[in-house]
């Protein structure tokens, strides 16, 4: 209730950055990071950029150690306006290796502790919706699709098909795929199987060299339904769960072809996502929806009373300073 007070004030869309600590053998570098407070980040320029120092603000900033937990536990509300009949969508964006996935789903040996994103606001789902069902039954269904090259493919099927699936619109479900696999799901364990299922389809379509993962957007779509046991009612909503392509620009001479096209393709649909962000945020009478798939998938979900939140991600690298400027300038645009 409170959450919804606030949101209404502050408008629908949060924005969160996310810092990922260095990997590996990196622990001594020096990171591109000056300094995290509350909502703000500064990052040390280097003087190809302006020698400097430059400050960006966002709803609030994760640095290098915060938890899985801490994270998750700032998103928690939005699970639970699911449950009330809200949409929302959550967002990863940031260049490839900066952690979306991390943030998202966690990394590749999966445990309780740094489960991400997408589990844990299923197992919240999962346990409101179990302490309603004295007065609400819920249903809750899956899908998970992918779009490459503005494509969208099934990410479900048991069959091995990679067709194409058209984005329909109709008066009952709104915007959706009708013919991405919805798979019923009553537990946390149902998703993690599906998820794999997901993941290993993803894979499928790639080659070895091509990490595709890196250069498609996944969508997770989590369908909610509660029929009030006393009236009767019904009440729908849904989230999506975004993990979105690298947003890093690729250097048309050094590419061309289809790796050219996917780019092509990466740059037009988050420049289009962008724009209807910051137009909902400006509250621009028109809203541009129909410049790419993905925003043409989530327009019931995006703007509106749903509630919209991204996460940005940057690496802490010297050389990734050129990419995490422009990732922080694409964020603050939208928040
Ligand atoms: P992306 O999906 O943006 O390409 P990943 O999520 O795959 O990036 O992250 C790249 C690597 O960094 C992975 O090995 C991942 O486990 C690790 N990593 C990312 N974020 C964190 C974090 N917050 N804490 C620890 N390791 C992280
Ligand atoms: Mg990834």
């Amino acid at each position: 209730k409170l959450y919804n007070q606030v949101q209404d004030l502050k408008g629908n869309i949060r924005v969160y950055c996310r810092v990922r600590p260095f990997i590996g053998r990196q622990s001594n570098f020096t990171s591109t990071v000056d300094s995290i407070e509350e909502g703000t980040i500064s990052i040390n320029t280097p003087s190809k950029y302006g020698k400097g120092r430059r400050s960006f603000n966002f709803n609030k900033v994760f640095g290098p150690s915060a938890t899985q937990g801490e994270v998750f536990e700032d998103t928690r509300p939005l699970i639970r306006s699911v449950l009330d009949g809200y949409n929302v969508c959550i967002f990863a964006y940031g260049q490839t290796g900066s952690g979306k996935t991390h943030t998202m789903t966690g990394p590749k040996d999966l445990t309780e502790d740094n489960q991400g994103v997408n589990y844990r606001a299923l197992n919240d789902l999962f346990f409101l919706a179990e302490q309603r069902k004295g007065t609400l039954q819920y249903d809750v269904s899956v899908q998970m699709i992918e779009i490459y090259n503005e494509q969208v493919r099934d990410l479900l099927s048991t069959d091995g098909s990679t067709k194409r699936l058209e984005i329909r619109n109709n008066s009952q479900n709104g915007f959706n795929v009708p013919e991405a696999s919805l798979m019923r799901v009553s537990s946390t364990y149902d998703v993690i199987d599906l998820m794999a299922l997901g993941h290993k389809n993803r894979v499928v379509g790639a080659t070895a060299l091509n990490d595709r993962s890196s250069r498609s957007h996944s969508c997770l779509t989590v369908h909610v339904q509660g029929r009030d046991l006393t009236s009767g009612a019904v009440l729908r909503g849904c989230m999506h769960l975004v993990d979105l392509a690298g947003s890093e620009r690729v250097d048309k001479s050094e590419v061309t072809g289809d790796r050219l096209k996917e780019a092509q393709h990466i740059n037009r649909s988050l420049s289009a996502l962008g724009d209807v962000i910051s137009s909902l945020a400006q509250k621009n009478a028109h809203v541009p929806y129909r410049n790419s798939k993905l925003t043409q998938l989530l327009q019931d979900s995006l703007g509106g009373q749903a509630k919209t939140l991204m996460f940005v991600h940057i690496s802490p690298e010297l050389d990734a300073v050129g990419e995490t400027l422009s990732t922080l300038k694409f964020a603050e645009r939208v928040a």
